[in-house]
């Protein structure tokens, strides 16, 4: 067990940790921004430690500042909470090369899922379905055009990089693909720094049904029941509910297998979600379902899990 955890986030998150850890009775170290000298999470630690002004890129999100703080501090732990560096590969891999446990996955399993393209190819590896598409390193316009003929339209570009809807684009007929194959590119581009896509099937009558799921390093895993998400606007969740509305008992277990199956698959560690289309055109008996993405990290939204498991996440 840890002794002495710093915590590498702020706000809800970070009081939330703050607060478990002190009933596992594990010391807790708060770092802060020079704007956030009087925030409740910084009152609530055992310790705290100012990191840097308050733009983010010069505090929360400055790895060295943060490693420094928790050796000064000798935490045996670093928890990234979620946002600023949780899903930051390279700063997991700094913690394991410092000596201090990084709660969350292995450097390698954040890299894995990092980009939709090799996460889809892993899963198919693994024997997790993934939706119809191509998600191959030549993303060049000739390929995607191929692609798409192959799968039928109406067919979704999306970013590999992508994320909160950005860089994804509906085609439904061949006309109209290269103009959305650009837009998709420039609009990834600026928001991710990475013009690369790919290209699937566009579901139809789609729900939104992901999986929260939790491993630990002796190839053990979990999956706390499902979270549906359906309710979108922008291709971005609004409403969240447990369990998914009129969810059959078998799917649920089907789902659930997949997605410890993807954990698994690339030795995962800690929480994490694992998120899945289920095409739902034919109702949700025999339902197909897809793997779409798995975010490395606690979510925002995992106290909805909380409350119908009574679990403390
Ligand atoms: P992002 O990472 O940008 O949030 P996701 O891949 O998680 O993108 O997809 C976000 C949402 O877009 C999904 O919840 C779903 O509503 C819609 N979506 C994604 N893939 C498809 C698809 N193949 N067909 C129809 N809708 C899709």
């Amino acid at each position: 067990m840890f002794e002495r955890i710093l915590i590498a986030n702020r706000g809800e998150i970070a009081c939330r940790i703050i607060r478990t850890a002190r009933a596992l009775g594990i010391s807790t170290v708060a770092v802060y921004s020079e704007a956030d000298s009087r925030a409740l999470h910084v009152e609530l630690a055992d310790a705290a430690v100012c990191i840097g002004p308050a733009p983010v890129s010069e505090s929360y999100l400055r790895s060295d500042a943060i490693l420094r703080a928790a050796r000064d501090q000798e935490a045996d732990a670093i928890h990234p909470g979620y946002g600023f560096l949780s899903e930051n590969a390279d700063f997991a891999e700094s913690c394991a090369k410092a000596g201090i446990k990084f709660i969350g996955p292995s450097a390698t399993a954040i890299r894995t899922m990092g980009l939709k393209d090799g996460a889809k190819r892993q899963m198919q590896t693994a024997g997790v379905p993934v939706v119809p598409g191509y998600h191959q390193d030549d993303d060049s316009d000739e390929a995607i055009f191929r692609a798409a003929e192959e799968i039928g339209y109406p067919v979704l570009i999306k970013a590999v990089a992508g994320g909160g809807g950005k860089g994804m684009r509906r085609v439904d007929r061949i006309e109209d693909l290269k103009g959305a194959l650009d837009s998709a590119r420039r609009e990834s581009q600026t928001a991710f720094g990475n013009s690369r896509v790919l290209v699937e099937k566009y579901i139809e009558l789609p729900r939104h049904i992901e999986l929260q799921v939790f491993a630990d390093r002796h190839g053990n895993a979990v999956h706390l029941f499902e979270r549906d998400c359906s309710l979108q606007r922008r291709h971005q969740k609004v409403l969240e509910e447990a369990p998914a509305p009129d969810m059959p008992a078998a799917l649920r277990e089907a789902m659930g297998d997949a997605a410890t199956k993807a954990a698994l698959a690339i030795d995962y560690e800690g929480a994490g979600t694992v998120e899945f289309l289920v095409d739902a055109a034919e109702g949700l008996e025999e339902a197909p379902f897809y793997f779409m993405e798995m975010n490395t990290r606690l979510q925002v939204e995992h106290p909805v899990s909380e409350e119908i498991t009574g679990l403390d996440l």
